[in-house]
C-alpha cells in the first residue's frame, strides 16, 4: 500500500533552478532595497528584534515613528526589562496587536536574565526566548548575525508561491511544503543565504504585492512560474479578509486607548463609554485582563500591568 503524504510535496526545484533566480533577486535588492533603520549597522541585535516585532502585522510606515521612539527609550534589553510591561503598552500606542508589546518585553526580560543583555546568537536559544516564534528566531538570526535560515513571512510565501509554485496566493496557513520549498531554495552559502531571505521579503513587499504585482519591473519575471502560466486567478480556498469594524479588535483597541493615556487607574465608567454595546465591550475588557494587557483593581478600576 502506498501513503499519501500528509502535504502536497513542494514543485520539483533543482540546484539550477535555485541558483537561477539567487542572483537576480540579490542583485535587485542591492539596488532597490529601502534605507530603513533596522538595516543599518547601528541597529544592531536588538533594533532588529524590535523591528521584527512590530512589522510581524503592521506596515512598515507605520512602524517606523513607533521603532525610533521606542530605540531613543529603550536602547537595550535591559533598559526595557527595567520598566513595567504597560509601559510597553503605552508605548506601543497604535501599531495593533498589543500582545506583542507584551511578549516583546517579556523577551527582553529573558534576554537580560539569561543571556547577560545580549540578543543571543544562536537560533535555538533565540526560538527558546518567550514570544519568539519560528519566524523571529529566523529573521534575527538571519538579518542581524548573517546566518543561513529560511525567513518564510507573508511577503516571502507569496513570492514563493508565484515565482515557484505558479499559484497567485500561498495557503492561509504555512504548510510543512512551504517550509521544505524554502529550505530548497536556501542557497548554500551563509551571507548569500542571508541576503536571499532580506531580497526575497523586500521583493514581495515592494514588486510581487499581494493585488497588483508589478511583474513588468520584477527581476525574475522571465523564470516566474504563474506568470508563465498566463497569471491564472486563485482557486484555492477563500482568503481571510482583514475587517476591523465593529469587530472585538476595534473595541479592545478603543479600552486600551483610555489606559494607554491614563496616568492613574481609571474607573469602569470612563471604560464603559467608548463603545455603546455591553455584551460586546464586556468581552473585550475580559479578553485584554485575560491576556494580561490589562490589570483589574479593587473598586472597579483599571490600568496596565505594573507586573
Ligand atoms: S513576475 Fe510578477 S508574479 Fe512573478 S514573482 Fe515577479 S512580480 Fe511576482
Amino acid at each position: 500500500m502506498t501513503l499519501m503524504p500528509a502535504t502536497p510535496a513542494p514543485p520539483a526545484t533543482t540546484p539550477q533552478t535555485s541558483t537561477l533566480l539567487h542572483a537576480p533577486v540579490i542583485d535587485w535588492f542591492r539596488a532597490h532595497a529601502r534605507d530603513l533603520p533596522w538595516r543599518r549597522p547601528e541597529a544592531g541585535p536588538w533594533g532588529v528584534m524590535v523591528s521584527e516585532f512590530m512589522l510581524q502585522q503592521t506596515p512598515v510606515n507605520r512602524v517606523l515613528p513607533m521603532y525610533e521612539q521606542w530605540l531613543a527609550r529603550w536602547p537595550r534589553p535591559a533598559d526595557l526589562a527595567a520598566e513595567a510591561p504597560g509601559e510597553a503598552v503605552r508605548a506601543w500606542g497604535r501599531l495593533g496587536y498589543p500582545r506583542r508589546a507584551l511578549r516583546l518585553h517579556a523577551a527582553a526580560s529573558a534576554i537580560t536574565e539569561r543571556h547577560g543583555g545580549e540578543v543571543p546568537r544562536d537560533h535555538a536559544k533565540l526560538l527558546a526566548l518567550p514570544g519568539v516564534g519560528e519566524y523571529t528566531a529566523a529573521a534575527v538570526a538571519s538579518f542581524a548575525y548573517g546566518q543561513r535560515h529560511a525567513v518564510l513571512d507573508t511577503n516571502v510565501r507569496r513570492v514563493f508561491a508565484r515565482a515557484v509554485t505558479g499559484a497567485q496566493y500561498p495557503p492561509n496557513a504555512t504548510t510543512a511544503a512551504e517550509r521544505r520549498l524554502a529550505r530548497a531554495l536556501l542557497p548554500d552559502d551563509e551571507p548569500v543565504a542571508a541576503s536571499w531571505a532580506a531580497a526575497t521579503m523586500e521583493l514581495g513587499a515592494l514588486v510581487c504585492t499581494a493585488r497588483t504585482p508589478s511583474c513588468g519591473r520584477c527581476p525574475i519575471a522571465d523564470r516566474c512560474a504563474w506568470l508563465a502560466a498566463g497569471s491564472p486567478a486563485h482557486d484555492g480556498p477563500p482568503r481571510r479578509g482583514q475587517t476591523y469594524a465593529g469587530t472585538d479588535r476595534q473595541v479592545r483597541g478603543k479600552l486600551l486607548a483610555v489606559l494607554r493615556e491614563a496616568v492613574a487607574p481609571v474607573p469602569q465608567a470612563a471604560l464603559d463609554a467608548v463603545w455603546h454595546e455591553p455584551v460586546q465591550r464586556a468581552r473585550a475588557l475580559d479578553g485584554l485582563v485575560a491576556d494580561g494587557l490589562v490589570e483589574p483593581l479593587p473598586g472597579g478600576m483599571y490600568r496596565l500591568p505594573l507586573t
